[in-house]
């Protein structure tokens, strides 16, 4: 362990974060982690939009993450970058950028799965030790253990993620993007009117639920009542699958990241469905559940650590399609 800094941009979908941490004798240290979210008034996430907004704040973000570290660019031993899984449009944006970092500062470029750095700064940041980790953001929705030297996927959506599910539900009901804390606000006001509960084995599905609710919206049902049932039921479908994998896995901790996290009905829900099995439920502090540059520079550290996916900054590419189970991990035991 030698003091490295790792520099990383995260740019898989609507933000462009960029993050520092150091590793320490003690572990690894965050120095920053800036970011710049596109949002939109209706439409949700226009792909080629996500472009020119990554490539528009990307150098006030490089200069905010570099000041609030308070490092200078000479002092960064290697650069990360979020690689895939995401949206090619800004996933191109943040690649161009790091290789533009590498050559310019002449530093080893690592590729970073995405879906592994939120669970790798969950887990570092929760000290816990081999969790479920119930990973929930817009795109994706996974319930995810170690096992064998890999994140292995024990349950995950059918269809669309949970996070998308609501932001489709709110782009017709006037909400914006992102619809999520819209929803949480409004649901405090509603009540329940059923809606799909769809869980197959350990996989759950969220798009014939988002549809109901729109259908119901047009035929003059409440947008309270209807955020407030979206959330018990898309919620409680995810607790219902973590409780199976804690059962299979004889597991004890539970892990919430993602975007989603953000909800503390669901944190709610977790905890209440944990502690009635004795294990222990960890949501994830906010600033590092959704989509940051810390993430992937921690992640990035680590994989520099092991030599694991180094690439030449010329002919580096991204992967959109990248599954987490893809990936070694055999720094963490289970
Ligand atoms: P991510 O893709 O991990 O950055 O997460 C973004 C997703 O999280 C979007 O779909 C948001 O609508 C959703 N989200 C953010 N905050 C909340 C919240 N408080 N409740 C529910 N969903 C949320
Ligand atoms: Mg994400």
């Amino acid at each position: 362990m030698s003091n490295e800094i790792c520099l990383a941009i995260e740019c898989t979908a609507h933000t462009l974060g960029i993050g520092m941490v150091k590793d320490t004798k003690k572990g690894i240290e965050i120095l920053s982690n800036e970011k710049d979210m596109y949002v939109s008034e209706k439409g949700g996430m226009i792909p080629n939009e996500l472009r020119e907004h990554h490539r528009k704040v990307r150098d006030s973000v490089y200069e905010g993450s570099l000041k609030a570290a308070g490092i200078k660019e000479k002092d960064i031993s290697l650069i990360a970058f979020s690689q895939g899984p995401g949206m090619a449009p800004a996933l191109l944006a943040g690649l161009e950028f790091a290789k533009s970092l590498s050559v310019k500062l002449n530093k080893p470029l690592i590729g970073v799965n995405h879906l592994a750095a939120h669970l790798e700064i969950g887990r570092q940041i929760t000290k816990t030790k081999d969790p479920i980790y119930v990973f929930v953001s817009g795109a994706n929705t996974q319930i995810i253990a170690h096992e064998g030297g890999r994140f292995r996927v024990f349950g995950e959506t059918m269809d669309i993620g949970m996070g998308n599910a609501l932001d489709k539900f709110g782009r017709l009901a006037g909400l914006g993007f992102p619809a999520g804390p819209k929803i949480e606000e409004l649901a405090k006001n509603g009540k329940y009117i059923e809606l799909p509960y769809v869980v197959k084995g350990m996989d759950v599905g969220f798009s014939g639920i988002a549809t109901k609710a729109e259908q119901l919206l047009k035929k003059g049902a409440k947008v309270e009542d209807l955020c407030f049932s979206l959330q018990e039921t898309c919620f409680a479908m995810v607790a219902e699958v973590t409780e199976r994998a804690l059962a299979h896995c004889g597991k004890e901790e539970v892990i919430l990241i993602g975007g989603v996290a953000a909800n503390k009905r669901f944190c709610e829900m977790l905890d209440i469905m944990c502690k009635s099995r004795g294990c222990r439920f960890f949501p994830v502090p906010l600033q590092y559940c959704g989509d940051n540059g810390a993430m992937i520079a921690m992640l990035g550290l680590m994989q520099y650590r092991y030599s694991i996916n180094t690439l030449n900054a010329k002919n580096a590419d991204i992967n959109p399609n990248w599954r987490i189970d893809d990936m070694e991990v055999p720094w963490i035991k289970g």
